[in-house]
């Protein structure tokens, strides 16, 4: 069986990663032409970082990764609401991490090549179209350096291809565009002093205008500014893309006099050396993901709102399903299907519950007891909680 996974982002290559675990040989397709560290930080929470390190990436993670120690609401004058101990603190068997996306990327784009061989992600090759045979997948495949096109077969197709999936535009025709969720992300990451523990997130919100900041480094700390524009609706004006500039002009007026102390956010924001404007956005969620030979995973199956911290975690349980699935049934469509039975709806919940979170947090008063119950909801809504996943299975098959 050789399994071709369209898409090389943390979720297509930890699809490489854990078929590859279980015996079932895996290719990946990636269109950009480079594996450069892109984006800025992003969380991996206690589910997913369990499963990196059943990959064998523990040690890998825990050196590029900030082990979060604490979520700290906060006024903008830096007087504490409430404080959450988050991950092995919060009672979890395995940490959360901030890390720099691109920096995960790299460690994930790295171990393939090791464990899988230095062909295995093929780079600057997009898959444009493909036919499920029956018997097989036929994949058509474009190179953006030489514009030169092949098709190849393989016993299932993989769409790991991101919130401008090809394979789910196939899939799924008549969509229509992404559902923009009315705020505006903007993001990046400053060269400054660690503040509070040093480990600590700080959530800072008034009305529609927040502020979310964290280390990834010991030297660096990552933001994401989220401004709403408008009301929720179909994102018309223009495409998301998550590498998009932005201007700090934009952002910087809704900010002005935000100064926590320990963290004065004017003087953060325009310290970075990146700045990215994203057009928060999601999808109704899908009752199914393909059919025969072809399926979804990670953000192309199911985009959500980041607010959750949970886009990235996501796709690597799709990706430890995905393995565990196809290496116990019968054939690939048997588990394709098993995999979609697992995921298609735990992820839907998921999309839900981050919309219905950043709901709750815009009305919620500055009150300690509301930011308990909100994320107290998210985890029970999930299925985060943390007795659910400590004493969940390991999705390793024999583990
Ligand atoms: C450049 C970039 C920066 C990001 N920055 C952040 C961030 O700062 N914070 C955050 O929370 N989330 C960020 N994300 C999103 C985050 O990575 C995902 O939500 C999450 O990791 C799930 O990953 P995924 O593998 O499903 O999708 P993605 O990470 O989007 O990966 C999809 C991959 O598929 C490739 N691809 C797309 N179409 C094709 C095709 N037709 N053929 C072959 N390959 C294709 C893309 O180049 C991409 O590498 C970013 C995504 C990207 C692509």
């Amino acid at each position: 069986m050789t399994v071709l996974i369209a898409g090389g982002g943390i979720g297509g290559l930890t699809a490489a990663l854990s078929l590859h675990a279980v015996g079932i040989e895996a290719r990946v397709v990636e269109s950009v032409r480079e594996i450069r560290p892109l984006g800025v930080g992003i969380n991996l929470l206690p589910h997913s970082v369990r499963e990196l390190i059943e990959l064998g990436l523990g040690d890998e993670l825990a050196a590029i990764g900030v082990a979060t120690a604490e979520n700290v609401y906060a006024d903008r004058f830096g007087n504490e609401i409430y404080t959450e101990p988050r991950g092995i603190a919060q009672g979890y068997k395995w940490p959360q991490y901030s890390v720099h996306r691109g920096r995960l990327q790299t460690m994930l784009f790295d171990a393939v090549r090791e464990r899988l061989g230095p062909d295995a992600v093929r780079t600057g090759v997009r898959l444009t179209d493909f036919t499920d045979t029956g018997d097989a997948v036929r994949a058509e495949l474009s190179d953006r350096g030489t514009g030169r096109t092949e098709t190849v077969e393989a016993s299932a197709l993989i769409g790991a291809d991101g919130i401008h999936s090809v394979v789910r535009a196939k899939l799924h025709p008549g969509e229509g565009p992404l559902r923009y969720s009315g705020i505006r992300m903007w993001r990046g990451v400053t060269e400054t002093e660690p503040f509070l523990t040093g480990r600590s997130m700080v959530i800072v919100r008034e009305g529609g205008v927040e502020i979310i900041a964290y280390p990834i480094s010991p030297r660096h700390v990552n933001w994401v500014c989220l401004v709403r524009m408008s009301e929720p609706g179909p994102l018309v004006e223009e495409e998301a893309g998550w590498n998009r500039p932005g201007r700090l002009e934009d952002l910087l007026p809704y900010y002005r006099d935000w100064n926590l102390g320990y963290l004065d956010v004017p003087a953060l924001l325009s310290g970075s050396d990146v700045l990215l404007e994203y057009p928060m956005a999601d999808r109704e969620p899908l009752s199914s993901w393909g059919r025969g030979r072809v399926t979804l995973l990670g953000d192309a199956a199911h985009p959500m709102w980041p607010v959750g911290a949970n886009g990235a975690s996501q796709s690597v349980l799709d990706a430890r399903t995905l393995a565990a699935e196809l290496a116990r049934a019968a054939d690939v469509p048997a588990g394709l299907a098993a995999y979609e039975a697992v995921r298609v709806e735990a992820t839907a919940n998921v999309v839900l519950a981050n919309r219905n979170m950043n709901k709750a947090a815009e009305k919620a008063r500055l009150a300690r007891r509301d930011f308990g119950r909100i994320t107290d909801t998210y985890r029970r809504e999930t299925g985060a909680e943390v007795h659910v996943l400590n004493e969940r299975a390991s999705l390793t098959p024999g583990g």
